[in-house]
């Protein structure tokens, strides 16, 4: 099933220059989707459109079989947990339980169940020991598990993460990539990652790579390795397509492989 489909979509922040053209892509419900391209090239306006902070110029985004609209549009953010790039952008709790409390207050979840939620995510993400800390004072990596925690306490259907690493160090990189990976996997949840993160790209399920507001391949990771060309040629430079393909092969895939070709949805 098609848990988002988004046809024909085009948007403008002045009015003027598109920054979206024509942008159309469907993900699987359960499938792990990594969007990558430039800086610039729209991926987080994609992002912000599909939780509907703002109104697309034309086309439609539908989300589990609904169709984004203005009355539609609290029930689809029902379905969404979102975490952002920066993790310092997202404390309104003084303590991690507070923090991780705050969504669950906005659902009227009752008291009684609340402080079993919070326990339970935040073991879900290795913070238990952390529930009275301050969220300021934690390392960039704690940080974002506890955003994590605050999504997953509200029990999306839809996890979107937006550059949630790109601010952290190696480490700390690593470890929300296992952890992203081990919610999918435990939760069957649908996970779109915007990222520049070659290694969770080459082991995403769908791969939607975007150039100058447009969609310009998607497919599966292997099949993107197919059009190395091509990747050369969108300049997404040649040290990424070089880690991308070094990164394929460490996953056995080289280009020499028989790949299955899927359909590609264009
Ligand atoms: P990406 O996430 O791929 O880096 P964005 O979606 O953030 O790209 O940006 C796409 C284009 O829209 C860029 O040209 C960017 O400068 C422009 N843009 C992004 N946010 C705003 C904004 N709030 N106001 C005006 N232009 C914006």
């Amino acid at each position: 099933m098609k848990k988002i489909e988004v046809e024909h979509l085009t948007f403008s922040y002045d009015g003027e220059q598109d920054v979206l053209k024509d942008v159309s892509f469907q993900i699987e419900e359960g499938s792990y989707t990594t969007i990558v391209g430039h800086n610039g090239s729209g991926k987080s306006t994609i992002a912000k459109l599909l939780i509907g902070l703002m109104e697309a110029k034309s086309g439609t985004i539908t989300v589990d079989g609904i169709k984004l609209t203005e009355k539609s549009v609290y029930d689809i953010r029902d379905k969404i947990g979102i975490v952002f790039q920066n993790p310092d952008n997202q404390f309104i709790g003084a303590t991690v339980a507070d923090d991780i409390a705050f969504g669950l207050e906005n659902h009227q979840v009752p008291q009684e169940q609340m402080q079993r939620i919070i326990e339970r995510f935040a073991q879900q993400v290795n913070m238990s020991k952390y529930l009275n800390s301050e969220p300021t004072k934690l390392s960039g990596g704690q940080k974002q598990r506890v955003a994590i925690a605050s999504v997953l306490a509200i029990a999306p259907q839809i996890l979107i993460f937006d550059e949630s690493t790109s601010m952290l160090d190696p480490q700390g990189k690593a470890e929300i990539n296992a952890l992203i990976r081990q919610i999918h996997q435990a939760s069957g949840m649908t996970i779109v990652s915007i990222t520049h993160d070659i290694e969770e790209m080459a082991n995403s399920d769908h791969v939607i790579v975007m150039s100058e507001g447009q969609v310009v391949m998607n497919g599966t990771p292997e099949m993107i390795l197919k059009r190395e060309q091509e990747l050369v040629e969108l300049q997404l430079d040649v040290p990424f397509t070089l880690k991308f393909i070094r990164e394929m092969e460490q996953n056995g895939i080289s280009l020499k492989d028989e790949i299955k070709m899927e359909k590609v949805v264009e």
